[in-house]
């Protein structure tokens, strides 16, 4: 199981998280799938081995192709405060997945990126959220409707819950990821935000430094063809990547300052 994210990577998003997802195959996995996010948010995600996931790319419109992948969903409701509507200066940021399914059998429904229940929001996951039920009892009462088994699904749905009391979408983030316990490596993406934020617990994360672009993974060899440059994040830390930077905080959104260190082997 894996994690990739990426910002800054133009034209390329798709290939790189796809780049990326096949060299944390060495991991095992079961599902895989990967989320493009700029004023609207597609996903597209399949049970079985990354060709499955790459065969229902080949006509989805994640790549420019037909109308295969399940949803497009344009926003604006709730996240005014960022991202213009309508202007695709910026590439789309992207995350993606593959899944060693823990909680509900690896079926298409229960692979990620998961979303809330408007569709603004995805997120990914690596571990075990050990309070899910909890979570999910309290959101379903909320009126959150839930689509998969898996205890990753509480995320998106924190996350709706914050952005919809008005938080704005990093502080949003680190909302949802204080409730949670257990082991995790997450990152999320939300329509209209150019970012992409992820929080790690017990569960492997680093940040990879390019030029103007910036990359999450579980492990360097999912970014090490793009860059040497490698933050190591610790549990408990919070960072976020942009197409001109990067950032980590711990989870009150104080900065935790990091330092870049050079991998000396090649990719
Ligand atoms: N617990 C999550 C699930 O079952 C994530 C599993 C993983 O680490 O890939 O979907």
């Amino acid at each position: 199981c894996g994690i990739i994210g990426c910002a800054g990577c133009d034209g390329e998003t798709l290939d790189t998280l796809m780049h990326g997802l096949s060299k944390l195959e060495y991991r095992g996995y079961d599902s895989a799938g990967v989320a493009l996010s700029n004023h609207s948010l597609s996903v597209e995600r399949k049970a079985g081995k990354l060709d499955a996931l790459r065969d229902a790319l080949s006509n989805s419109s994640l790549n420019g192709n037909g109308n295969g992948n399940e949803s497009v969903i344009g926003d604006g409701s709730g996240v005014t405060t960022a991202g213009d509507p309508g202007n695709d200066a910026h590439a789309p940021v992207g995350i993606g997945h593959t899944r060693w399914s823990t909680h509900g059998p690896p079926t298409d429904d229960n692979a990620h990126p998961h979303r809330d229940c408007t569709g603004r929001v995805a997120v990914v996951h690596n571990g075990i959220i050990e309070n899910y039920q909890e979570l999910r009892d309290d959101l379903s009462e909320a009126g959150h409707e839930f689509k998969s088994d898996t205890d990753t699904e509480v995320v998106p749905h924190l996350i709706e819950s914050a952005l919809d009391s008005g938080i704005p979408p990093e502080s949003a983030v680190l909302s949802a990821v204080s409730k949670l316990e257990g082991s995790y490596a997450i990152a999320a993406v939300i329509a209209g935000v150019d970012q992409v934020f992820a929080a790690r617990n017990d569960s492997p994360l680093v940040l990879g430094v390019g030029d103007d672009e910036y990359f999450l993974a579980s492990d360097v060899p999912a970014f090490r063809e793009f860059t040497d440059k490698v933050v190591y994040l610790d549990d408990g830390e919070f960072a976020i990547i942009n197409d001109d930077g990067w950032r980590v905080t711990d989870i009150d959104g104080e900065p935790v300052e990091k330092s870049v260190s050079t991998v000396e082997w090649d990719p």
